[in-house]
C-alpha cells in the first residue's frame, strides 16, 4: 500500500472510488446536499495538480433493474466541474465497455472522466471478479475515498484492488482521515474515554456497546435505546420506546460492564411528552417513574448535567446517535447540550469522534461540526468499524 500524499500521479490514470451517491430534487434532479462530493474533491484535486488524470465511479441510489434515468450520475456532471474550479468533466454513459476504454485511455492531464452509475450493473454488489477486472484496465493506479461503502464487498469497493500492485493502491485522503481518525479512537485512545450512544434501537447498537465495553471507560446511554435498559431493571416507563426481546440483553450488558469496570451512565431523568408530536404537552420526569400514557423523548435536565460532568472528563469521546427525537424541537435539548459537552472537551483538548447518520445531522444543525475534531463520513460503515469487523473495502488495500 502507498501513502496518497507522498505518491506522484504525474501522467498517472487514477481510478478513484468515490462516494457520489447524494441526494436529488426527485422533480429537477438538484442535488440537494453535496457533501459527499466536496469530501473528494481534495483528493481529486492533488491527482490534478500532480499531472494526472482522474477516472472517477460510484454508485447512486438504488437501481434495481439495469439502468434508469433517475440514478444516472450525468446529473452530477455541472456540480462536479463546479467543485473542481471550472475542470471539464467528461462522461462515459456506461462505467465499462469501449467507450470508457476509449474515453479512458484519451484522457490528458489534468482531465476528468466520470463513469455512469457502477449499479447499473447487478456485478457491482455482487462482487463479481469479471467485471471488477474490467473495471481496474481503466486506470493505471486504484484510489479508494468511498468510505461511505467500505463496508461493502463490492467489485469496486473491494474486489477491484488485486488487481493492482500494492504500490498502485492506495486509500484517497478521505478514506486515510477515517481510518487514522478510527484507528485513534478504536486502538490508541487515551483515557478516560467515554462512548455516547444514542438511537432508537438497542438492538441496532449491540455490537458497538459489546467492543467498546472492552475499550471505553464510559459508556453513555441516550435516546430510545435507554428505556428498554430501565425497563430490564424493572423500572416503570410508561409508554416509551421498548424492545421487550432485548431486556435480558440489557442486563447482560450491565452485567458485563460491571465485570469489566465500565461505567455505564443511563438519563436519570426525561422531557416526556403524552405524544409523539412537536405540539405534545411535556414534562420532566423521573426515567424510572414515568407514568402510563407518556413517552420519554429526550434526556432531562438532570441527565444533561451528568452527562455533560462525563463528557467533560474525557480524554477520547466517540458519539453515534442522538439522544432524543432531536427532529421535534421540543425534544433538541439532550442532544444539543451533548453535542455542546464534546465540542467544550475538545477545545480543552479531548480527541472527538462524531459518526452515524444522525449524530452527524445533530452536529450539523447546532453548527457544531467544526468544533469536533472529526466527523465520519460514514453510516453503516461507521458503525461497522467501531463494532470491530474488518471492512472488505479497508482490507482489500491493505
Ligand atoms: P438511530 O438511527 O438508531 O441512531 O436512531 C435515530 C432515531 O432515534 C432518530 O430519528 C430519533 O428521533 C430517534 N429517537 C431518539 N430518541 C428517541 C426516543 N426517546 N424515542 C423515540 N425515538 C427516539
Amino acid at each position: 500500500m502507498s501513502t496518497f500524499s507522498n505518491f506522484n500521479f504525474k501522467d498517472k490514470k487514477a481510478l478513484i472510488r468515490v462516494d457520489f451517491n447524494v441526494p436529488l430534487d426527485k422533480a429537477s434532479r438538484e442535488i440537494t446536499d453535496d457533501s459527499r462530493m466536496k469530501a473528494a474533491v481534495p483528493t481529486i484535486k492533488k491527482i490534478l495538480n500532480d499531472g494526472g488524470s482522474v477516472i472517477l465511479m460510484s454508485h447512486l441510489g438504488r437501481p434495481k433493474e439495469g439502468p434508469e434515468e433517475k440514478s444516472s450520475l450525468k446529473h452530477l456532471i455541472k456540480h462536479l466541474m463546479t467543485l473542481l474550479g471550472g475542470v471539464n468533466v467528461l462522461f462515459a454513459d456506461d462505467c465499462i465497455g469501449e467507450q470508457a476504454v476509449q474515453k479512458a485511455a484519451g484522457l490528458k492531464a489534468g482531465e476528468v472522466l466520470l463513469l455512469e452509475n457502477l449499479r447499473f450493473y447487478k456485478e457491482e454488489e455482487k462482487g463479481d471478479p469479471a467485471f471488477a477486472e474490467k473495471l481496474s484496465q481503466l486506470g493505471d493506479v486504484y484510489v479508494n475515498d468511498a468510505f461511505g461503502t467500505a463496508h461493502r464487498a463490492h467489485a469496486s469497493t473491494a474486489v477491484i484492488a488485486q488487481y493492482f500492485s500494492s504500490e498502485n493502491r492506495m486509500f484517497g485522503l478521505l478514506m486515510e482521515g477515517e481510518v487514522a481518525a478510527g484507528e485513534k479512537v478504536l486502538l490508541s485512545a487515551q483515557r478516560p474515554f467515554t462512548a455516547i450512544i444514542g438511537g432508537a434501537k438497542v438492538s441496532d447498537k449491540i455490537l458497538i456497546i459489546e467492543n467498546l465495553l472492552d475499550r471505553a471507560s464510559d459508556v453513555i446511554i441516550g435516546g430510545g435505546m435507554a428505556y428498554t435498559f430501565w425497563k430490564a431493571q424493572g423500572k416503570m416507563i410508561g409508554n416509551s420506546l421498548c424492545e421487550e426481546d432485548r431486556l435480558q440483553l440489557a442486563l447482560d450488558i450491565l452485567a458485563k460492564a460491571k465485570e469489566k469496570g465500565v461505567t455505564i451512565h443511563l438519563p436519570v431523568d426525561s422531557t416526556i411528552a403524552d405524544k409523539f408530536a412537536a405540539d405534545a404537552q411535556t414534562a420532566n420526569c423521573d426515567s424510572a417513574a414515568i407514568p402510563s400514557g407518556w413517552m420519554g423523548l429526550d434526556i432531562g435536565t438532570q441527565a444533561i448535567v451528568d452527562f455533560r460532568n462525563v463528557i467533560l472528563n474525557s480524554k477520547t469521546i466517540l458519539w453515534n446517535g442522538p439522544m432524543g427525537v432531536f427532529e421535534m424541537e421540543k425534544f433538541q435539548n439532550g442532544t444539543k447540550s451533548v453535542a455542546l459537552a464534546v465540542a467544550e472537551a475538545t477545545s480543552k483538548g479531548a480527541f472527538s469522534l462524531v459518526g452515524g447518520g444522525d449524530s452527524v445531522a445533530a452536529v450539523n444543525l447546532f453548527h457544531l461540526a467544526d468544533k469536533v475534531s472529526y466527523v465520519s463520513t460514514g453510516g453503516g460503515a461507521m458503525l461497522e468499524f467501531f463494532e470491530g469487523k474488518t471492512l472488505p473495502g479497508i482490507a482489500a488495500i491493505k
